[in-house]
């Protein structure tokens, strides 16, 4: 017998992937310049040019200097520099022993999941999410509660949030640029969701940590501020990943801050490596650990995505299409012509639009529409958001 769950989780692929498979298969029948494909979100503006020179740099290095095993949580001189630019950047106080290098966000989440998880424990998130959390979750034991989101502005529902913590809840998870609708979790937010922990930690008696998933911190619009999580809360993971910032996700390379100030923090940093030492995610790759640390505060050009954004929606809005207007991530959310989102997205099929219905990131009547791609994409599509609208009108 094998494993009848992993047996479902690969027999089957996610929505995204089946849309963007579809893609495919109409990029090659009618070409790709017909075709609307904006399902994935592949990074679609070049690494900065600090990383393509970091990697001639590094291949001029001795081979046993960038492609060995590194230790097990990472390299120390590369999560010094790493912990020192936060320290900058955040007014933070962080040494290379807080930062546990990674493959990705992937990874970081995945390793702190089974690091605090007990059978029974429930993590809770906000929709609309990034649909393998759930597979996440449940892959270490634990369940996901999901709080629906506050409308129309996507922040968070506070109501719905007090009635799903229990003593059963091991740690919150948020995204914030989030991943599908773009809105960033103002401070207000941010002081509530912190104030609201602190005070059912004391009642259970027990920590809720707060794992903050942060692929897209650095793409944010018009100078938002992005709070930094461990500044409002004590008991923060933090899962950074490289893969948007540098446009870097095939290389699979992140880390996960586990700061001092964590309850039960010496037993906590262990078991980080105890997770990353189960599930295999030990010496990220060595190579990208070299290139992030001499490219730690670079990202690359965001302004094609932000000149994305305003395309599309201006675009939108004109044909009478409600958007949320998303403050970072390549992601917008726009809500479906009808309540069922998944018939709404066969129906843009017809007009070669390829767009995300948003079931799966827990919520209803929404798509997702992921705009990190060539500006001729969004220009080109909107004669075909036109002929959608007019199946409504
Ligand atoms: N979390 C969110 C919200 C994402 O959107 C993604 C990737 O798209 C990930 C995690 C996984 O990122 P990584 O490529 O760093 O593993």
């Amino acid at each position: 017998m094998i494993s009848e769950e992993c047996y479902e989780l690969g027999s089957k692929s996610s929505i995204i992937r089946e849309i963007f498979a579809f893609g495919l298969q109409r990029k090659a029948e009618v070409g790709a310049d017909k075709v609307f494909d904006f399902s994935l979100g592949n990074p679609s503006i070049p690494a900065p040019d600090s990383v393509k020179q970091a990697i001639i740099d590094l291949m001029e290095q001795p081979a046993e200097e960038v492609h060995a095993y590194s230790p097990a949580p990472g390299d120390a001189k590369v999560r010094k520099m790493i912990a020192d630019s936060l320290n900058r950047r955040f007014g933070e106080s962080f040494t290379e022993k807080n930062i546990f290098m990674t493959c990705g966000a992937a990874a970081s989440l995945n390793i702190c999941f089974k690091a605090l998880a007990n059978p029974g424990d429930e993590f809770v998130t906000f929709a609309p999410f990034f649909p393998e959390y759930r597979c996440w979750v449940e892959g270490v034991g634990a369940t996901l509660q999901v709080v629906q989101p506050h409308l129309p502005d996507f922040q968070i529902d506070f109501e719905g949030l007090e009635k799903i913590l229990s003593p059963r809840t091991k740690a919150v998870i948020i995204n914030t640029p989030n991943n599908p609708s773009g809105v960033v979790y103002s401070l207000d937010t941010i002081q509530k969701l912190t104030e609201l922990l602190k005070k059912k930690s004391e009642i259970y008696q027990k920590p809720i940590y707060l794992i903050t998933d942060e692929p897209y911190r650095e793409i944010v619009y018009d100078e938002i501020e992005v709070p930094y999580l461990t500044k409002y809360y004590e008991n923060t993971l933090v899962c950074y990943s490289y893969s948007k910032s540098l446009s870097l996700p095939g290389e699979r390379i992140g880390y996960i801050v586990i700061p001092d100030r964590l309850t039960d923090y010496e037993r906590i940093s262990p078991a980080i490596a105890g997770a990353a030492r189960v599930l295999g995610f030990v010496c990220a790759p060595s190579l990208f650990q070299q290139v992030v640390a001499k490219c730690v505060e670079d990202t690359g050009d965001i302004s094609a995505y932000k000149e994305n954004r305003d395309l599309l929606i201006e675009g939108l809005t004109k044909l009478g299409y409600t958007c949320v207007t998303p403050q970072g991530a390549f992601y917008l959310f726009m809500k479906a012509l009808e309540p069922d989102a998944a018939t709404f997205c066969e129906r843009a099929k017809k007009y070669d639009l390829l767009l995300v219905p948003s079931d799966d990131f827990g919520c209803q009547g929404y798509v997702r529409i992921a705009y990190c791609v060539a500006r001729e994409t969004i220009q080109n599509s909107m004669t075909a958001f036109e002929k959608l609208m007019q199946e409504y009108q």
